[in-house]
């Protein structure tokens, strides 16, 4: 017989990992679910400065393994599974996973957020091949090569920044006049000798598809329709992110771009009626925050309301 657990958590970003720190410690003995992307966005990121009680700051990748060795220490299980299905209208929840069927009495959704790609047909045959969302996976194959990113957020600056150190020139592109990004990482962006702004700028087309690598960018300015060609050898993808909650359309409420909505930060919701026992936090709930320490924060909440949730109805 499959055994039910008292609490399962649905990723393990910073959000997940929060919620298994606190689960454990509250003797819930979670499992936690490492899906596609174990580890979250803060695994494919450089350097952390925001994140309190690191005054140097901490790598990304470093701050996610102590997270999930100070879960372990604890007593949190992981399995790395991707979820297919899961019913909720059933107790205990029945999750159908890529490694079985999992039942658990709760149910914590940190499942986060994926990189956006443009969706143009040229972009995504040559992920990969030159096109990328990650810098510091890839950032290193572009050693005294021009590069372009896309965005005008503070992953495109971050981006942007972080592959000076390899590559000959990075141009930045970004649709508006605008930016979303933070003033300091503008600024530092912006006052990079290495790094040249290319506003009211997309992308329509990347060349050498057939070459099976980017030889280059077709680029148009959306102010005067003009069109041109900027080579590069590799195109990054700064333009934000989908949260991963399809699969719980229809069994809890999503907004309308998808992200999990809920009351009191972490609590779901069905049709605007609480759903015991399954919680959401970190980046497939937040559209408004999204730092790694909201993502923390809500991840607490959500293991303790898991908590409260288990006491109050038995385990
Ligand atoms: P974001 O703030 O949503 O910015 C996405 C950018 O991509 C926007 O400039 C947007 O343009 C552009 N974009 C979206 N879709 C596009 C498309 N199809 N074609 C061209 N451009 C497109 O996302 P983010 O930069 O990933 O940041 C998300 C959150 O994480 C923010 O709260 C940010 O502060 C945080 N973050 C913080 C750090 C840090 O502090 N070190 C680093 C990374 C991220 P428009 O402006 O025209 O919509």
């Amino acid at each position: 017989m499959t055994e039910t657990r008292d609490t399962v958590i649905l990723g393990s970003g910073c959000a997940g990992l929060t919620a298994a720190i606190y689960s454990a410690r509250a003797n819930l003995k979670p499992l936690v679910l490492e899906g596609h992307e174990p580890g979250g966005q803060l695994s494919i990121t450089s350097l952390v400065e925001n994140f309190p009680g690191w005054p140097e700051g901490i790598q990304g990748p470093e701050l996610i393994d102590n997270m999930k060795k100070q879960a372990a220490r604890f007593g949190a299980d992981f399995q790395l599974a991707h979820l297919n299905r899961v019913e909720l209208g059933v107790h205990p929840f029945r999750l159908h996973t890529s490694a079985g069927e999992v039942l658990t009495r709760t149910l914590i959704i940190a499942s986060g957020a994926s990189a956006r790609w443009l969706g143009i047909p040229s972009e995504q045959a040559l992920i990969g091949h030159g096109v990328s969302s990650c810098a510091t996976c890839d950032g290193f194959f572009f050693r005294d090569k021009p590069i372009a990113v896309v965005g005008g957020g503070d992953s495109a600056m971050e981006e942007a920044l972080f592959l000076t150190r390899f590559a000959s020139k990075v141009t930045l592109l970004h649709r508006r006049p605008a930016f979303r990004a933070s003033k300091i990482m503008l600024e530092r962006a912006m006052a990079h000798p290495n790094i040249e702004f290319r506003t009211n700028t997309v992308v329509d087309e990347v060349l050498g598809v057939e070459e099976k690598e980017v030889k280059g960018l077709k680029l148009r300015d959306v102010v005067t329709g003009a069109s041109s060609t900027l080579h590069v050898d590799g195109m990054f993808l700064g333009i934000g992110h989908e949260p991963n909650a399809k699969m719980f359309a229809g069994q809890i409420d999503l907004d309308d771009e998808g992200y999990v909505l809920t009351q009191g930060n972490v609590i779901t919701t069905r049709k605007g009626i609480v759903v015991p026992g399954v919680y959401a936090c970190g980046d497939v709930q937040d559209r408004r925050y999204r730092q790694a320490i909201t993502a923390a924060g809500t991840g607490c909440m959500a293991a303790l309301e898991a908590e409260k949730y288990l006491e109050e109805h038995g385990r």
